[in-house]
């Protein structure tokens, strides 16, 4: 069931919700929601509600909460640090990235992207992949909207050290390399954590060049291999991303009292 993102926060004695704008505009005209209908919708604070349809209008869509689930903060961050791509490339890369879960975008620019940016198209651009991850959240059933950064230089990233817990960087030249210390498994298998940020970079079209790995190196980012082939890099970071949060989940999982 798709959700849609309300304008302000529900407190948690509320017991209606109004839903606005184009969102409302997108659920009456192009999904047909009718009064009497259920409808799912999240708030900026990551409350999810559904709601039951009284009235509706002119892009307005009103009526009573059914009921709430506050936002779970999860115990895995990850922090794709995705080098920007040619726009179809990167888009797919945003919303396949919302779809597996990744918590925050940190756009790279590196020495081979096959795109430059002009710092004047930041706002438009930043706007159209805000709109490109909600869809992604909604059509997921995301209980948090990923972040967005600006764009940035790698070099300028990694002028200093990274917060997090792991940072891993995907990188080509190791594919068919039978060494187990380049697999993503034992990376996460002895870290004795309840949770986890990672920072997951992945190279552009070009892949990284010589003085980028290195400063990656310099910086204790740890590279990984994704197999015996070279993937796109639109590729390499769906796979990347499926990969650590498949690994770190089942090591957070482990660690848990339950688990
Ligand atoms: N160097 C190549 C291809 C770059 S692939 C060229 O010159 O065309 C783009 C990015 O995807 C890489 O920078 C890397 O981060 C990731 N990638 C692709 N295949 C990979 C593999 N087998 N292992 C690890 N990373 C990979």
């Amino acid at each position: 069931m798709p959700q849609f993102r309300l304008d302000k926060e529900i407190p948690p004695q509320e017991n209606r919700f109004t839903l606005l704008g184009p969102e409302a505009g997108h659920a009456l005209r192009v999904l047909r929601y009718k009064v009497g209908d259920k409808i799912l919708c999240l708030d900026p604070a990551g409350t999810r509600i559904e709601g039951i349809i009284e009235k509706i209008g002119e892009d307005l869509i009103a009526g009573s909460i059914l009921n709430r689930r506050p936002f779970k903060e999860s115990s895995l961050k990850i922090n794709l640090y995705a080098s920007i791509l040619k726009t179809q490339a990167w888009e797919e890369v945003l919303e396949k990235g919302t779809e597996i879960g990744v918590a925050a975008f940190m756009p790279v620019l590196s020495d081979y992207s096959a795109i430059t940016l002009k710092k004047e198209d930041y706002p438009r651009k930043i706007e159209r992949w805000k709109k490109v991850i909600l869809s992604a959240v909604k059509q997921s059933e995301r209980d948090s909207i990923p972040e967005i950064n600006c764009p940035r230089p790698l070099n300028e990233i990694l002028g200093h050290d990274l917060a997090g817990d792991v940072s891993l960087f995907a990188w080509e030249k190791l594919r068919g390399n039978q060494d187990q210390d380049f697999d993503l498994e034992p990376v996460f298998k002895n870290l004795n954590l309840q949770s986890l940020a990672v920072n997951l970079w992945i190279g552009p079209e070009g892949g990284f060049s010589e003085k980028e790995v290195e400063l990656l190196l310099k910086r204790k980012v740890k590279p990984f291999s994704l197999g015996d082939h070279v993937l796109r890099a639109e590729t390499a970071a769906v796979v990347a991303c499926a990969q650590v949060e498949y690994q770190a989940k089942r090591a957070l999982l482990l660690k848990s009292p339950l688990g």
